[in-house]
């Protein structure tokens, strides 16, 4: 079999892929076909939070698929409960819905505001989300993205969003006059969007309008979840309380699995029969998360502090780089040069990035050792400095 040529032939040209084959991974370092190795600094887009297939992650995981890999909803099974348990202590929480993916979190977070605005009689409520922004590829999601290069293709698009300038309190305000609100969504740092984080002052008032006209705070954490910000979830760095948090990419460590999580307001409004999943809650799946979650401590998301500076510190005013911007270990690095052929010089010299927008994205994994941060940070400006 020729990966390269069969992969071309036979996948779904959705994506355009670089021309990399990965075989194997370690911690960090993924190594190719050839054997040759790299340095990730991409994660598999933010998911893989302790590198390639980590011992421990991998133990749990092997322990749970030699018990059992699956059992439908319509049993109990104690992975998927320690694991809510877990979230719901860790963020205030009440209950979670599993699902598969970032995509389906934000579907489930769409249906429960929709219900809790149904429940409290504003049948046919809107969401506001904001411009820029990225909640996923399925098609309320997609209509709740606020970019039109996504919904181009494939109108007409599902009913009931509306978007708001990011940073902007009065454009929310005037859709939230103009209009009954159901709930606002956005991600406190906008990763698909170019890694921009909110404002403070807007993410508080965006609380502030919620409260006042019992609007609900969805909080897309799908990106920013899990550690990667230096904080649990992004949104606790905003001092804000949201009513529905949704995660996905990094909780699973490289396994497939969406959260849910509903606040007290709106914790009871789903109820039996109203959503599901087959495969939600997959034991396997829990039980890798549930062994992630619980290393993630404060010692941990100090550490990925103390490497957000560093990078900040090596790449800020460095020849070729305009800015830096983004938190934690979610950091976008806007360049003079083009990012893509950054990307491909940095990939010829052993090191893995990826972009947003028109900026590099660095998304590495939370317990990168030093040295090989420091060792692919001096490939990446070696990259950026020179000229076109
Ligand atoms: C990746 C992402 C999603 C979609 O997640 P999938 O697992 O690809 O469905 C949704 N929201 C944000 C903020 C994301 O970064």
């Amino acid at each position: 079999m020729n990966v390269k040529e069969d992969d071309k032939k036979y996948i779904a040209n959705t994506y355009a892929r670089f021309p990399l084959e990965i075989v194997r991974g370690s911690g960090s370092l993924a190594y190719d076909e050839n054997g040759r190795e790299y340095i990730d600094l991409g994660s598999g887009i933010a998911v893989n939070i302790f590198g390639f297939s980590d011992r421990e992650w991998v133990a749990a995981v092997t322990n749970q698929l030699n018990a059992f890999q699956h059992t439908s909803n319509l049993y109990y099974s104690a992975p998927c409960v320690e694991l809510a348990k877990k979230l719901c202590m860790r963020t205030g929480m009440s209950r979670v819905f599993f699902s598969n993916s970032g995509a389906e979190a934000n579907e489930c977070a769409i249906k429960a505001a929709r219900k809790y605005a149904e429940l409290c009689g504003r049948k046919n409520a809107k969401i506001i989300t904001l411009e820029n922004s990225f909640h996923g590829r399925t098609l309320a999601t997609l209509a709740a993205t606020g970019q039109d290069a996504f919904h181009r293709d494939f109108l007409p698009l599902t009913d009931g969003f509306l978007y708001a300038r990011a940073n902007d309190t009065e454009s929310v305000y005037a859709l939230a006059n103009g209009s009954d609100i159901a709930a606002v969504m956005f991600e406190c740092v906008q990763g698909e969007g170019g890694v921009l984080p909110l404002e403070r002052d807007f993410v508080k008032d965006l609380e502030k309008l919620a409260r006042k006209r019992d609007i609900l705070l969805i909080a897309d954490e799908v990106q920013t979840g899990n550690g990667r910000t230096g904080r649990l979830y992004s949104y606790m760095n905003f001092g804000i309380t949201p009513d529905i948090v949704t995660t996905a990419k990094g909780l699973g460590g490289g396994l497939p699995i969406g959260a849910t999580m509903l606040g007290e307001r709106v914790k009871d409004v789903l109820s039996a029969g109203m959503h599901g999943s087959t495969f939600g809650g997959n034991p396997a799946c829990c039980a890798g998360a549930v062994s992630i979650l619980d290393r993630i401590d404060d010692k941990l998301l100090d550490d990925v502090m103390r490497k957000s500076e560093l990078i900040i510190s090596a790449l800020s005013g460095a020849k070729g780089i305009k800015s830096v911007s983004g938190m934690g270990l979610m950091l976008g690095i806007e360049t003079e040069r083009d990012a893509g052929s950054i990307i491909t010089e940095c990939m010829e010299n052993g090191v893995l990035v990826i972009k947003a927008k028109n900026k590099l994205r660095l998304l590495p994994a939370l317990n990168i050792p030093d040295e090989l941060l420091l060792k692919a940070l001096e490939i990446i400006k070696t990259a950026c400095a020179k000229q076109e």
